[in-house]
């Protein structure tokens, strides 16, 4: 597929149809390898959103909302299908939208995508409720309803993956979605939506609706009539959503960033811990939110670190995310690819030195070099804020008190990774990090079973596995009176 293959024109998705915006106007989407343009997607405005979200309430209310619950994992179970089938046009979009290797996409995104629809598939009929026996003169007994109308607002990292995340377990639980994608990446959201609807959702199960942040993300926000947002991106548009949905004390799911620690003990298996410390902060081009982007590096083995992980940045293989051969695409936008160039600098001014990397890499594209920052003290920006790019930060670290006093040092609180072969330590590490995950002799895997979310400017609340359903449900206690 070339660039404006049959992409030309994006509407909007609401109650089963593409739709022309009310707003009447279009942004660009743009292929962040190339800077070409790809498609012209409608901008949702907030009677669009009003729009989509009556759709969803009527779907709740209506077709959806009185479908058994076993074939609404019916539904996901054939949604899971037909992307395997769509599988070769959907990593191809993803590509084109996010500057994702197709390589990466393949083997990773499109299969975590299918298992969370088959996972919560086969919860759809298990979401039970309790008989409690508390009283001798009742039948007392809960059920888990689902909470309504859900609004979810994704980043632009994992298009495909965190639209399913929330996505999901909101159907599995008999919920209406009403997605927005990332301004950025909102291609494959709409896709998925059609597929949806191909595999049988009734319209206005789930709604797709692009648009800019500050206009049709807040309106989803605002709505009286959403009753649960589900967010996942940056710890400052977390803060104003959690305000704006006091409004009508929307439930609130937040998934922010991170600036995680990855730190490797002398008696670790170094070669391993090397290569997945590289692996943790230059897949996606760092941005992801668990992102190893703090690599703590005993005294006795920072040299050595630093020399073999600059040799991994220097070997990272930049270029053209449709060839198979690609290890790193570009950033996702300019902006973003500024703002990562704008913490090199901020790096350098601060004290710290590269040892690999520091600039642009091309001049087409928003590539940035794998950069490796040494001499990087805990209080630096670079080391307390997040860069969200190819910018890993190492630090020095002289025993398991430093270790763990730089570890839990920033505001975030939402993965961490430990290598040592001590097993002492590596459980008083799995006791003491604050993160909601914690990886030993390993880092960054993470699977839809497992609860996944972290604390303070990470967010709260959890995505995945059976935490995912109370997200989407409220419990009711039905009280029958029995007499005596
Ligand atoms: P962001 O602004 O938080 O965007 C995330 C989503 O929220 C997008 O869909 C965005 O729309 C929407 N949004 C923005 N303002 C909103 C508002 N007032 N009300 C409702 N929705 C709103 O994140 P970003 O600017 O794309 O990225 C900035 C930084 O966030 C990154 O550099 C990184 O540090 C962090 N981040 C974290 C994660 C993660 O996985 N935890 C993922 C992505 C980014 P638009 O697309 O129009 O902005
Ligand atoms: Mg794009």
């Amino acid at each position: 597929m070339n660039d404006m293959t049959a992409l030309e024109m994006q509407d909007l998705l609401i109650d089963g149809r593409r739709v022309a915006p009310l707003t009447g106007r279009y942004f660009a989407t743009v292929n962040p390898a190339t800077e070409q343009v790809i498609a012209q997607v409608a901008e949702a405005g907030v009677e669009d959103i009003d729009a989509a979200v009556r759709s969803a309430r009527k779907a709740f209310e209506g077709e959806w909302g009185h479908m058994k619950a076993s074939d609404r994992g019916r539904l996901l179970l054939k949604l899971a299908d037909l992307i395997g089938r769509n599988e070769d046009e959907l990593v191809m979009l993803e590509s084109l939208d996010s500057g994702k290797p197709v390589s990466a996409i393949r083997r990773q995104d499109l299969p975590a995508v299918i298992d969370t629809l088959i996972y919560y598939a086969g919860m759809a009929d298990k979401i039970n409720g309790q008989v409690i026996p508390a009283r001798t003169d009742a039948l007392t007994y809960t059920v888990r309803e689902p909470l309504g109308v859900v609004g979810a607002i994704i980043p632009w990292n994992f298009p495909l993956m965190i639209g399913m995340w929330k996505m999901a377990p909101a159907l599995a639980c008999g919920c209406s979605v009403v997605l927005k994608p990332a301004e950025i990446t909102p291609l494959s959201a709409l896709r998925i939506g059609e597929l949806a609807l191909e595999a049988g959702f009734p319209a206005g199960a789930l709604n797709v609706v692009p648009g800019f942040g500050k206009v049709a993300g807040q309106a989803l926000v605002d709505h009286r009539d959403v009753d649960k947002v589900t967010f996942t991106g940056s710890p400052v548009v977390g803060r104003q959503i959690l305000q704006s949905a006091a409004g009508n004390l929307k439930r609130v799911t937040l998934e922010l960033g991170g600036k995680s620690a990855n730190i490797i003990f002398p008696d670790a298996d170094i070669d391993a811990a090397v290569k997945a410390a590289g692996s943790g902060i230059f897949f996606n081009t760092g941005q992801v939110c668990s992102a190893g982007s703090r690599i703590l590096a005993h005294a006795d083995i920072y040299d050595e670190v630093v020399e073999r992980l600059a040799a991994r940045a220097k070997s990272m293989r930049l270029g053209d995310p449709l060839e198979a051969s690609t290890s790193m695409g570009p950033l996702v936008s300019e902006v973003q690819m500024n703002r990562v160039l704008n913490y090199i600098d901020v790096g350098r001014n601060e004290g710290a030195s590269v040892v690999a990397g520091g600039a642009r890499a091309t001049e087409t594209g928003y590539y940035v070099q794998p950069t490796v920052f040494v001499g990087v003290e805990h209080e630096m920006r670079v080391s307390q804020e997040e860069i969200f790019g190819p910018v890993a930060t190492v630090i020095k670290f002289i025993d398991d008190e430093d270790a763990l006093r730089i570890a839990n040092g920033t505001v975030y609180s939402l993965a961490a990774g430990v290598w040592s072969a001590d097993i002492n330590r590596v459980h008083r590490f799995a006791r003491q990090l604050k993160a909601g995950t914690v990886w030993i002799n390993t880092y960054g895997p993470t699977d839809i079973r497992l609860p996944w979310g972290g604390a303070r400017d990470s967010g709260f609340g959890r995505e995945h596995g059976d935490m995912a359903i109370e997200n989407f449900t409220e419990p009711k206690v039905v009280w029958i009176n029995t007499g005596r």
